[in-house]
């Protein structure tokens, strides 16, 4: 009882307190103040969960800084040269053949076109074909383009929004969802679409998983929790949909994240759960049975990125290599995405996202039911798709069955362990360890990996640039499987090796330079100038330093004075 008055009497004292200090002040500033705090505290309370608060106030304050004129004048400087560098580039890269900018008066005859195409299919040094390029080219057999290629042609009219018109087309993309879902062990409540690409695939589960969240549980500013090693389209989805996404930084030394961190990331916005299987920088595979033990003991939905690997992973077991459980048997997995564009073998514009139960799907479709031109409804971020590309698709899981993904499975995982043994075995060189499906990440403690990337480019060997940590990866494909691409690999890999352990401070140079620097500015939002002047940079039609308007005048038979 006396402890009870103890802390109650001052607390029973506050109004008087508060009374006694406010006494002289007007009651109608009492009443603006606390309006003005109010609204004040809201607009911070909003500015936070719209981006990370002192980014925002960093990248301002040194956004003022730049407008200095003279520090805006070096930094705009610096620009136009890297650009002009930039476009000099591009222009080698095609060089002797002028753009075209206007369209040809009269249309050109079609072995013009086709000798045109030829000479562009020649630019370029990689030699994608033989094996030379990470990834980007999954499938090298000829038999499979070709009936693929064949359906195409035969259905290029078609047109997944106009089902009634081709019924064949709706068969054929239900039916690959159906193959895919049932690939990934999806219960008889499974669904999906097929979609554009990778890409669209992570938009359209995160747009799902926004609108469920509001519509279902309320929650008006929905966030996601990703992994740090998760694939940008996810910062790309989070930006569009205007969500906020929250980054769970991996183990330094593994590269996975901990559900343990992981957890400590999720609140009452949260609305979606990922985790990669595996993930594009290093290929590790993050804890997908943990991950979606945590969501389903908190009622989060998690998206399993099988984008790059899903159609690897799949076939694991089967191609005898055990593996843990990654797809729908995993209780709590509500979503995965799987490229049939990567690993699926299919021609590039083709990908899947799918469901454990409709209710998600049923968030993700746009539904319009009051335009002028008609009840509109659409499953995917496109109006009209590409049918001949649903139609190829289908052509292509077809050709390939299941036996010829686990054959393929079988030959790319031997060859990733292969490749990695051997890479470490080279002085100077380290990896990640063994690979635990296709990608071979590959560092060094001795000197610049980018210097490495550049030889081996010097090489004809495209491998694709990491950063933090610093590193270069090759994505195993069947094209490394061809006879003798691994072990060139591998003795290319020794020989640039051997020359950069010589002399192993020497300034960093090309692709160095571009990370080297670009890591080491501290205001990201400069960064982004530079990149965006590059992706500008890719669409011009003229040198710079081109001086007069002059354009090539296209008549039929042209492309015969270029080759
Ligand atoms: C390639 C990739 C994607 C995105 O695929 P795109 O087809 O390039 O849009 C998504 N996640 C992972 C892990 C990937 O490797």
């Amino acid at each position: 009882m006396e402890t009870a008055r103890q802390w109650l009497d001052p607390v029973l004292r506050i109004p008087d307190v508060i009374n006694e200090v406010l006494g002289d002040v007007h009651p109608f500033r009492i009443i603006v103040l606390t309006c003005g705090a109010t609204i004040l505290a809201f607009y911070l309370r909003n500015l936070e969960i719209t981006d990370e608060p002192w980014r925002r106030v960093r990248a301002w304050g040194l956004r003022k800084l730049f407008k200095l004129s003279f520090i805006r004048k070096y930094v705009d400087r610096e620009v136009q040269k890297a650009r002009k560098e930039l476009i000099h580039g591009l222009d080698q890269e095609v060089a002797g053949s002028p753009y075209i900018t206007h369209l040809p008066s009269q249309g050109l005859d079609p072995n013009d076109i086709l000798q045109r195409t030829e000479l562009y299919c020649k630019f370029g040094k990689v030699k994608y074909e033989e094996g030379r390029a990470s990834g980007a080219v999954y499938e090298v057999d000829p038999k499979q383009y070709e009936i693929m290629m064949k359906v195409y042609a035969r259905t290029v009219k078609f047109n997944n929004l106009h089902r009634d018109i081709f019924p064949g087309c709706r068969k054929m993309e239900a039916e690959i969802v159906r193959m895919v879902c049932n690939i990934f062990h999806g219960g008889k409540n499974s669904c999906g679409v097929l979609t554009s690409g990778g890409t669209e695939s992570l938009i359209l589960a995160c747009l799902a998983y926004r609108n469920w969240a509001r519509e279902e549980r309320g929650i008006s500013r929905p966030e996601m929790v990703v992994p740090v090693s998760a694939h940008a389209g996810f910062d790309k989805a989070a930006s569009f949909l205007n969500m906020k996404i929250r980054h769970v930084p991996v183990d330094p030394v593994t590269q996975k994240v901990n559900p343990q961190i992981m957890k400590k990331y999720i609140n009452r916005n949260t609305c979606m759960l990922v985790g990669s299987a595996p993930g594009f920088p290093h290929g590790v595979m993050d804890p997908i049975e943990e991950i979606a033990r945590l969501g389903a003991s908190r009622g989060i939905p998690v998206h399993v990125d099988g984008c790059l690997g899903g159609f690897l992973i799949a076939f694991m077991e089967d191609a005898g290599f055990p593996f843990p459980p990654f797809d729908f048997r995993v209780k709590g997995v509500t979503s995965i995405s799987a490229d049939t564009h990567k690993y699926g073998y299919c021609i590039k514009g083709s990908s899947t996202v799918m469901y454990s139960e409709p209710i998600y799907l049923q968030h993700q479709i746009y539904v319009n039911a009051d335009w002028q031109g008609g009840a509109y409804a659409t499953p995917t971020l496109a109006g009209s798709r590409p049918g001949g590309m649903t139609a190829a698709s289908w052509a292509g899981l077809l050709h390939m069955g299941y036996d010829g993904y686990v054959q393929a499975t079988r030959n790319i995982i031997s060859k990733a362990r292969y490749i990695e043994a051997n890479v470490k075995k080279i002085p100077g060189l380290k990896t990640l360890g063994p690979p635990e499906v296709s990608i071979v990440s590959i560092m060094s403690d001795t000197f610049s990996i980018y210097r490495f990337s550049d030889g081996m480019f010097q090489r004809g060997w495209a491998l694709s640039n990491l950063q933090s940590p610093s590193a270069v990866h090759l994505c195993v494909t069947k094209a490394h499987c061809m006879e003798g691409v691994a072990d060139q690999f591998l003795a290319d890999a020794a020989e640039i090796a051997a020359q950069l352990i010589k002399d192993p401070q020497q300034v960093k140079e090309g692709a160095g330079v571009m990370y080297g620097v670009s890591q080491e500015i501290p205001d990201r939002s400069i960064v982004k100038e530079f990149v965006c002047s590059f992706v500008e940079a890719w669409y011009h039609t003229k040198s710079e330093d081109e001086e007069s308007d002059e354009k090539e005048v296209l008549t039929n038979g042209a492309a015969m004075n270029l080759t």
